[in-house]
């Protein structure tokens, strides 16, 4: 099914170079379904990127056309990355942003997982 709000996925995006480890990344965990590696510009004292292998622009390709072994293994990968960084004491969040208003930048779908602080409210009032 096709998806409205981005255009097809590109393979030449940054995280699919990341993937065929064609430009260097700080990997915390990799397993059949999935990436995880630190954030070049963190927001917050822990900030891991998830990706999955597979090649979905955003969220919303995901939900629909990956497998649901994809899907399960993304997530239990999410999951895990989190406790082992050690956040599950303390709490975390995870954040993938979709689209234009979601503000995504890299058209390979991830998942922010930030940690390591009192992250406060969920989302930013606008500028004045
Ligand atoms: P988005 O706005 O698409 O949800 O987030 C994209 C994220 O990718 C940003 O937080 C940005 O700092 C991160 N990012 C962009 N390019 C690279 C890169 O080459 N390496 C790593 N590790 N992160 C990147």
């Amino acid at each position: 099914m096709s998806i409205t709000g981005l255009p097809p996925y590109d393979s030449t995006n940054i995280f699919a170079r990341i993937l065929r480890g064609e430009i260097p990344s700080r990997k915390v965990h990799e397993d059949d379904y999935a990436l995880a590696f630190h954030d070049i510009n963190p927001q917050a004292p822990v900030h891991v990127l998830v990706i999955p292998k597979g090649p979905y622009v955003s969220h919303a390709d995901f939900s629909v056309n990956a497998t649901e072994a994809e899907i399960a293994g993304f997530w239990r990968a999410v999951g895990k990355v989190a406790r082992d960084l050690g956040l599950e004491s303390s709490g975390y969040r995870i954040l993938s942003n979709m689209g234009a208003d979601g503000g995504q930048e890299v058209p390979h779908f991830h998942v922010h997982i930030f940690g390591g602080r009192r992250l406060g409210r969920m989302v930013p009032r606008p500028e004045a």
